[in-house]
Parts: C-alpha cells; sequence; structure tokens
C-alpha cells in the first residue's frame, strides 16, 4: 500500500493502490505481467486524471538507461522517466536543441508528448512531434519498438496515446542545432489592435505569447521570443501595435514576483532558458491553481478570441491569466492540431473548482462553434461524445489501443469516458 499522492496542482489524489518505482525493465515487466489495471505516472502536472488508475501506478523517475546520442541521424534516445529540465542542457552541451518547449521544463517528456502539450508559434508543431521512434512494453509484457520510418500510419496513432497503449520506456527525439534566443515583454496590448492585427502580431516572432487577466480590454503582457546569432543584435521599439515595452522582468501572472521566470529584458540565452516561461528547479505559474485549454482551428482564432471576450466579466473574478498561443498542424490521429493549425486558449484560475465547473461550460458553449478541441491534461466539463466527435481518427485509434491492450489493461475511467464512450 501507498500513501494517497496528489498531482502537482493538489486538486486530485490519486486513487491507485500502490505506486512503484521500478528500475529495470524486467522489473516493469513484471509488474506489467502480474497487473490488472496500470497507469504511468509522469511528473502528475495534469489536472484531471488521464494519468490516474485504481490499481498500480508505475513512476520511471528512478529508470535511468543512458541518454544515447546519433550524431548521424541527429537523434536523442532518452529513458521514459526524463524532464526536460533534465534533458535539455544536456543537448546543449552537445551542441542540440528542440524546436519548441511548454511554459515549464519541470515535465516528463513522455507525459508532455502523451496529451500533446505545445508551447507557442506558427511553425512549431507541439512537443509530440519532435518524437522519432518509442520503445513500449505493452499489457502483455512484450517490448514493442515503433518508428516514424518503419510504422508509418501506426505510429502516428501511438505517440499521442495518452497512456493507452503501454509503459514508454524509451523514446527517440529529432533534433535541431543548438540556437540562441532572446526575451522580450511588452505591456497593454489594446484588445482591438489584436482583432485589426491578429496574424501580424502572432507572425512577430518565433514564439508568441498572448497573456490577460480579462479585467479590462486589454491583453496585458506580450511575451515575444525571438531567434538570435552572436553577430546580430537588433533594439526593439518601444511600442508595438500600442503596447510598450517592458523595463523590468515580468510574469505571466502580472501581480507575482519574476524571479521564477525566465530571463527577458532582450538578454540573449540558450533556446532551453528562453522557450519556457518558467525556471527549471523554481515554482511555476502560481501552484495554487487550475488549469484548461482549448484548441481551436487557426482560422477562427480572432472570432473565437471575441467570443471569449465577450465572457469578460464572468472570466475576471476566476481568472489568475489566460494565454493565447499558435500551434502548427501534425499528423499524429490524437493531437488537437490533427491536420489543422490551431490557436490555443488558456486559462489559469483560482482554485475554486466548484466556481470553476459553472463557469467551463458556458466557455465551451461560446467555442462549441468553432470545434474546440479540450487540452488533455486540463480540466473541462464538455460530453464525451462531442470530445470524441472532434476526431477523426478515433476508430483508428481505438483499434489501435484494443491491439496492444486487448483486455484493457492500460484503461482507465478517462479513457473509458473519452475514448471508448462507456460513459
Ligand atoms: C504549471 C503548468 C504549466 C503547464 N504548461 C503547459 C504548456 O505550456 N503547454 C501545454 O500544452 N501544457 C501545459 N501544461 C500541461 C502539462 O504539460 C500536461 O499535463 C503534461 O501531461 C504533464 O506531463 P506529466 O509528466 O506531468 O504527465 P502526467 O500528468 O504525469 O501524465 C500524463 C499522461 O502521460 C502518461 N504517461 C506519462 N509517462 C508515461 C510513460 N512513461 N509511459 C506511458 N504513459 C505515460 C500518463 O499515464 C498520462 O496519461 C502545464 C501544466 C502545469 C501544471
Amino acid at each position: 500500500m501507498i500513501e494517497k499522492r496528489s498531482n502537482w496542482a493538489g486538486n486530485l489524489t490519486y486513487s491507485a493502490a500502490r505506486l512503484h518505482y521500478p528500475t529495470t525493465i524486467e522489473q516493469i515487466q513484471a509488474l506489467v505481467n502480474r497487473g490488472s489495471k496500470l497507469k504511468v505516472l509522469g511528473t502528475g502536472h495534469s489536472f484531471n486524471a488521464i494519468a490516474d488508475t485504481p490499481a498500480d501506478l508505475i513512476c520511471l523517475s528512478h529508470f535511468e538507461p543512458p541518454v544515447e546520442f546519433d550524431h548521424t541521424r541527429r537523434t536523442v534516445t532518452i529513458g521514459g522517466g526524463v524532464t526536460y529540465g533534465q534533458l535539455c542542457p544536456q543537448l546543449q552541451q552537445e551542441g542540440y536543441a528542440l524546436p519548441n518547449l511548454a511554459s515549464l521544463p519541470h515535465i516528463s517528456v513522455v507525459g508532455a508528448v502523451a496529451t500533446a502539450t505545445h508551447g507557442s508559434g506558427n511553425h512549431n508543431g507541439n512537443l509530440a512531434t519532435s518524437i522519432a521512434a518509442l520503445e513500449i512494453i505493452t499489457a502483455d509484457g512484450k517490448l514493442v519498438q515503433l518508428s516514424r520510418n518503419q510504422d508509418g500510419e501506426q505510429f502516428e496513432g501511438a505517440v499521442v496515446a495518452l497512456g493507452g497503449l503501454g509503459v514508454v520506456t524509451r523514446l527517440t527525439l529529432d533534433l535541431v542545432p543548438a540556437f540562441e534566443m532572446r526575451q522580450d515583454v511588452y505591456e497593454n496590448l489594446p484588445l482591438a489592435q489584436l482583432v485589426d492585427h491578429f496574424d501580424d502580431i502572432v507572425a512577430s516572432a518565433y514564439s508568441v505569447s498572448l497573456l490577460t487577466d480579462w479585467q479590462n480590454e486589454q491583453i496585458t503582457q506580450v511575451w515575444l521570443k525571438r531567434l538570435i546569432t552572436p553577430d546580430l543584435t537588433f533594439d526593439l521599439a518601444a511600442e508595438f501595435f500600442g503596447a510598450k515595452l517592458a523595463t523590468t522582468q515580468r510574469h505571466p501572472i502580472a501581480y507575482l514576483s519574476a524571479e521564477n521566470c525566465t530571463e527577458q529584458l532582450g538578454i540573449p540565452g540558450h533556446w532551453y532558458t528562453r522557450l519556457p516561461h518558467f525556471r527549471m528547479g523554481l515554482k511555476p505559474s502560481n501552484g495554487e491553481e487550475l488549469q484548461s485549454e482549448y484548441l481551436i482551428p487557426r482560422q477562427h482564432a480572432v472570432a473565437a478570441l471575441q467570443a471569449i471576450a465577450s465572457l469578460r466579466d464572468q472570466l475576471a473574478p476566476l481568472l489568475q491569466v489566460s494565454e493565447m498561443r499558435t500551434i502548427a498542424a501534425d499528423g499524429l490521429w490524437m493531437s488537437p492540431c490533427y491536420q489543422q493549425a490551431c490557436v490555443a486558449f488558456h486559462f489559469t484560475w483560482k482554485k475554486d473548482w466548484e466556481a470553476v465547473r459553472l463557469l467551463l461550460p458556458q466557455i465551451e458553449a461560446q467555442l462549441a462553434p468553432f470545434n474546440a478541441r479540450p487540452h488533455w491534461g486540463k480540466l473541462f466539463t464538455l460530453p464525451a461524445p462531442y470530445v470524441q466527435s472532434c476526431y477523426v481518427r478515433l476508430p483508428d485509434f481505438q483499434r489501435l489501443l484494443q491491439t496492444y491492450d486487448p483486455q484493457g489493461k492500460f484503461r482507465n475511467p478517462f479513457l473509458d469516458t473519452y475514448i471508448f464512450g462507456k460513459f
């Protein structure tokens, strides 16, 4: 028996009877062979019960196979428990980078990939798009290898797998050459400017984040993350579509101190010290919070923004901050960006689930005409039939899970509800 464990936000206590920390492949296989209901827990940063199971939770934080670089293919292969915070400095040391990161490096790579976690940037796919191969222990205890080059379609179903395919023990990521970035923040962008110039604004940097607390008709902060080369220096304009360049460091939640945030003010730094908003080793975001996020086809960005703005009076009292980001299309079956570029509307709420639970249906109703898809790792109240209807490859994904896990060892109430429609 284990002591009850909670997710990062503390809004969910895992129902698992046991939590295991295997250190070898054989130990993982033994757990899979003798268990009837299993789930792997990453770093527990999801806000819903996607990682929960009533029986055995497996955590791979003590399973540490060597990190292997393939310089010819420009890939790295890592263990299934590694976090971005652990991985990125090692990539930098070898002269490599990942094209994008989420707002925090604290999460595990597999956990992020399994939920289609994303950063921002018109040309940046979600983090799962960097995966080139997976090694999985499936329900029968066997080691299965799947790769983009050899398994085509099936691989595209197996990457964003919501933890349903088995234990991902190793994964291989495509790398790009290491790069340097600068980060600058502008404050108080008038909403009307964003409505009129949305495309120009989100195209103005490698990664753009638009943050607002909806206290008024302004985007409180615009975070611009730009690529730089050592020989290129440029001064930023003091004004950006009516917003003013910040002259001190900022936290996305405007009333919090910025000491936990990555460096801004145009100071150059390695990619992994600028792409996330929050520094490794320090608390990200607020901690006392809940999160929701909806992804919408990019062409509806402005209409969806206006629909959300119409709820400003209801949103503002419960909101710590809201963030808009853009994400490129991909070909991963269960990714919200499957074959469509998206804009994501994120909400960091005050930790009041009763009030948030009543507000979410209003947001979801406003966004329904735009075919909004909820983030797999955050809180939503959309009915399962609607969620299922958003994914044209759902029948293929169901078949994939049934092939590798016919008895449903890795299924939990979340997957039963949103994937298999048992509601
Ligand atoms: C402060 C904060 C900021 C965030 N910022 C962003 C952001 O910028 N962008 C964004 O898109 N999301 C963001 N998120 C959401 C977060 O990225 C996702 O919830 C992600 O899944 C967290 O990874 P994790 O390692 O905690 O996974 P967990 O929550 O532990 O698990 C998620 C899923 O992955 C599965 N899984 C994990 N490891 C394995 C494995 N080895 N084998 C098989 N399955 C596995 C689990 O079973 C579960 O289904 C944020 C969350 C927080 C708390």
